[in-house]
């Protein structure tokens, strides 16, 4: 990953280049900033940078021998830290049990959601964690000489997931460091992290990309019409990794936006013949896209709570959406926004587990039917 392979963010990405530069890397900085804004391909762009023979002109070179072993994810000096699932029995674990988990995930996933790792985990409902293992394994191989380079360079991605012995162990090697040994955190929620942690990271807060500027890189580089560019990047709230999801999949949108009315009209009318029919249309999506469907559903949900709480927010909808919404979201309020956004999630889980999506789908229409019913709490 080069700096320039990262689209914006261009005083950020001075600050950073500057401190390498000038000899001054902290021996831990910090990443953060909401999902969705590139940070982990900024930390790569960063480690890269570092690590790389040659560079000039403000950025890594892109052919030394290191620049390729980036590129690969195969640098001996570059080691990933990342939540993953327990092993069982008393086994120790460690992220790299998770390796090509973790690989599929950089490769597939630019914009790194935190789904799609709980989905190639195939975690279910467990959560994910940095176990403390791992925290002994990096003061260990913190400890060993580098390899090639001349820094050890540890990203750990969401350091809000290690528990609170992990956190102290990983404190001791932040506080007493290895002269060539670099922590690149990478956080989405860094007021969950332990303060003794956070005050001892240099932070670099990553910011939502303004909308002009959105708007420009998805017409540049994604090739989208202008008016699907300014859309996206009003409905992302600047998360790139968002935008582009939305940018290049702006007809399915449309058609998913049709299918949830039409959706919630049936049900709320216990028009089951019709749900049926909704059934077949949403299978036949296949897994993958019935699962953006049903992500879209749960957005849906979420932005028709607020729309009837009447909470002064940016709206995330489009024109149609909000023209539906107007009328439908009072129907979605505090008696049952919670029911109602797990059966999207159960359903979303159910087919990631194969389980047959006609039924799935049929099922949560009928309860989607009850729950609308529930007349909204009076306070
Ligand atoms: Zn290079």
């Amino acid at each position: 990953m080069q700096f320039s392979d990262i689209a914006g963010h261009e005083t950020l990405k001075m600050q950073l280049r500057d401190m390498v530069d000038s000899g001054r890397i902290p021996h831990a900085l910090m990443l953060s900033g909401a999902s969705g804004l590139g940070k982990m391909r900024l930390a790569q762009a960063l480690a890269q940078y570092i690590h790389c023979d040659n560079p000039h002109d403000g950025d890594s070179c892109g052919v030394c021998p290191s620049c390729k072993q980036h590129r690969k994810l195969i640098n001996p000096d570059l080691h990933f830290v990342y939540p993953v699932l327990k092993l069982s029995g008393s086994k120790p674990t460690y992220s790299s049990d998770y390796a090509s988990e973790w690989r599929k995930m950089l490769e597939q996933n630019d914009y790194m959601p935190y789904e799609e790792w709980l989905d190639i985990l195939d975690a279910a409902n467990k959560q994910p964690a940095i176990y403390v293992s791992q925290s002994e394994e990096i003061l260990h191989s913190a400890s060993l000489s580098s390899l090639q380079e001349d820094k050890k360079i540890f990203i750990i991605w969401l350091p809000e997931k290690m528990n609170v012995d992990t956190a102290n162990k990983l404190l001791k090697v932040i506080e007493e460091p290895f002269s060539d040994t670099i922590f690149i955190l990478v956080s989405n929620e860094p007021g969950q992290l332990l303060a003794t942690i956070r005050s001892r990271v240099q932070n670099f807060a990553m910011t939502p990309m303004d909308r002009a500027e959105l708007t420009q890189v998805l017409t540049s580089r994604y090739g989208v019409s202008d008016q699907t560019a300014s859309e996206a990047a009003r409905l992302s709230g600047g998360r790139i990794g968002e935008a582009i999801q939305l940018a290049t999949h702006a007809d399915e949108r449309h058609e998913f936006a049709a299918l949830f009315i039409e959706m919630m009209r049936m049900a709320y009318s216990k028009k089951m013949t019709a749900m049926k029919g909704i059934a077949d249309t949403v299978a036949a999506f296949g897994r993958e896209k019935s699962r953006r469907f049903l992500t879209y559903c749960s957005q849906m949900t979420r932005e028709n709570f607020i729309y009837n709480m009447r909470i002064p927010t940016i709206s995330y909808l489009t024109g149609e959406e909000e023209t539906f919404s107007s009328r439908f979201s009072p129907f979605i309020h505090e008696g049952n926004v919670e029911r109602i956004a797990d059966e999207f999630q159960r359903a979303w889980s159910d087919i990631g587990r194969n389980a047959n999506s006609r039924i799935v789908i049929f099922d949560m229409g009928v309860n989607l039917s009850i729950l609308l019913r529930i007349p909204k709490p009076q306070k």
